[in-house]
């Protein structure tokens, strides 16, 4: 694949690309090659841009909402026109196929649209004090300047589920995508400016230092908010720097879903869920599939059918035209899904099924395994790759508690051709999200979030325009 030849690759501070002294590498996962040498923005350029985005802060949050509305939607738009340019470069970068980057560029436009119209909806209340002494009134103010770092695995989306609410409330943002997936994000920064966000709204520090740029972004009094979306031990270590500041921070982490089958599951489709919530993304997803607990009664069939999907599947470099799953993002990614499958067979457990993968790239097959023991590190560690460890059961209140036996909290899955049984199976899982015969939860206009330590808040719907507000309350005398 081609760059464009006018492909942004500085640090986005008020409103123009800028070189740095250094750069660094960003590589092709899928042949391992060079793609381009990005600005590695430093503490430097992460004070400049806190300086763009507080000085563009009292102009952007007193434009009417109409305004800022607008800036979002002309983002949609030119993101929707240019889709396929934006799917190619995630492609690239990350190494998921066309197909799941194109979902991606729509998931992440859409947050665009969504939020453009949530702009323009931010309300408030007017309320006679029970006494009757004082009326009450209620607003909603933007937090102010905040700062966003995200992961590579959605690098498109990520990045919009955090502007787009942002930029709604009447924030200005700094943000740091990883280093990963840079350019992705710069693309986004270089669509919002065309799209009429004023300089300094949106700034972009790509980085090798991200305990850097971040920790100089959380000491800076004018940031007034964290939004963090990456692993729990990262959240931790943010969460323990922001508290010095008691910083309003949300927190979007790990997840280890349970994908459940229950004995009167219609088969097929619990196996297309399963090949969904399990290999989108390559498994990299935050609300993969990461344990399968398939009751006994349909074990074999559902192991049959879903091992035959997974040896066919098409693995490959993401931007061959009929590539299903494509290579991990790192050979870090690789040797870190191994060890887990390795300890796993070493422990008894069986490889059933698995894929063919081509000889050079950072792959890992995509695998099915049985006999996995239920304390496995397998079952109880975010796999982040493309391989499903099947559980079977019997007892209801057992399932649940393994089920539950997780420090993390973000999606489950339940399949059950009762949805009243689903739902009841569903309230005692202890997560944010639970798809209910589907293998996918997300949406722009759903609450998106976890409870334990998967995060603190939640991202999309009403909800994820709060995250970028502050309440403010007048008691008016009425005597
Ligand atoms: P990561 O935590 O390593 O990195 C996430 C971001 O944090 C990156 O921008 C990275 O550069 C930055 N970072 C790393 N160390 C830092 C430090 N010391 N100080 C400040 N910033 C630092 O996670 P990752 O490997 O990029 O992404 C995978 C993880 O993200 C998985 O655990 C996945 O479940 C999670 N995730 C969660 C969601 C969600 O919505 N809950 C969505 C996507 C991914």
């Amino acid at each position: 694949m081609v760059l464009p030849a006018d492909l942004p690759t500085g640090v986005l501070i008020h409103g123009e690309f800028v070189g740095t002294a250094t750069t660094f590498a960003v590589h092709d996962p899928a042949s391992t090659a060079l793609i381009a040498e990005v600005a590695d923005g430093g503490t430097g350029e992460a004070a400049r841009a806190v300086d763009a985005a507080a000085a563009a802060f009292p102009a952007w949050s007193q434009t009417p909402p109409r305004g800022r509305s607008e800036v979002l939607r002309r983002a949609y738009e030119l993101m929707i026109a240019e889709r396929e340019e934006l799917a190619a470069l995630i492609c690239l970068e990350n190494g998921k196929s066309l197909d799941d980057a194109r979902g991606e560029v729509t998931y992440a436009a859409e947050f665009f649209r969504w939020f453009s119209e949530e702009a323009v909806r931010i309300d408030g209340d007017y309320g006679v004090a029970p006494a009757g002494g004082t009326r009450t009134l209620v607003t909603q103010k933007p937090v102010g300047v905040a700062a966003l770092a995200t992961p590579w695995n959605f690098p498109a989306a990520m990045a919009t589920r955090k502007i787009a609410p942002a930029l709604a409330a009447g924030c200005t943002v700094v943000l740091k995508p990883a280093a990963e997936t840079p350019l992705t994000a710069l693309v986004i920064g270089d669509i919002l400016t065309r799209a009429g966000a004023p300089a300094g709204v949106v700034n972009i520090v790509a980085t090798t230092d991200p305990a850097g740029v971040v920790s100089t972004w959380l000491t800076d009094e004018r940031v007034t908010k964290l939004s963090f979306t990456g692993s729990t031990a990262v959240g931790r270590t943010l969460l323990r720097q922001t508290a010095d500041r008691v910083l309003n921070t949300t927190m979007e982490l790990g997840g280890n879903a349970p994908f459940i089958v229950t004995g009167d599951a219609d088969v097929a489709a619990a196996v297309r869920g399963a090949m969904l919530a399990k290999f989108r993304n390559g498994g990299q997803a935050c609300t993969a599939a990461n344990r399968l607990y398939i009751h006994d009664a349909v074990a074999d069939e559902f192991t049959a059918r879903f091992g035959a999907a997974v040896e066919a599947l098409r693995v490959g470099p993401g931007y061959a035209p009929d590539t299903q799953v494509g290579p991990l993002v790192s050979e870090r990614a690789v040797a870190g899904v191994g060890r887990l499958v390795d300890e796993a067979v070493a422990d008894g457990a069986t490889i059933a099924h698995r894929a063919h993968v081509p000889e050079h790239g950072w792959y890992y097959p995509p695998t099915v395994l049985t006999g996995v023991r239920p304390d496995a590190a397998l079952v109880s560690e975010e796999i982040f790759g493309p391989v499903a460890p099947i559980i079977t059961w019997r007892d209801r209140d057992e399932l649940i508690e393994q089920a539950n036996s997780t420090e993390l909290g973000l999606a489950s899955y339940v399949f059950s051709r009762d949805v009243r049984d689903a739902l009841q199976i569903a309230e005692r899982l202890d997560t944010g999200m639970v798809g209910i015969n589907r293998g996918i939860v997300s949406d722009p206009a759903a609450p998106f979030g976890g409870t334990k330590q998967s995060g603190l808040g939640r991202e999309g719907a009403s909800e994820g325009i709060k995250a970028f507000q502050e309440t403010q309350y007048y008691s008016v005398d009425w005597a």
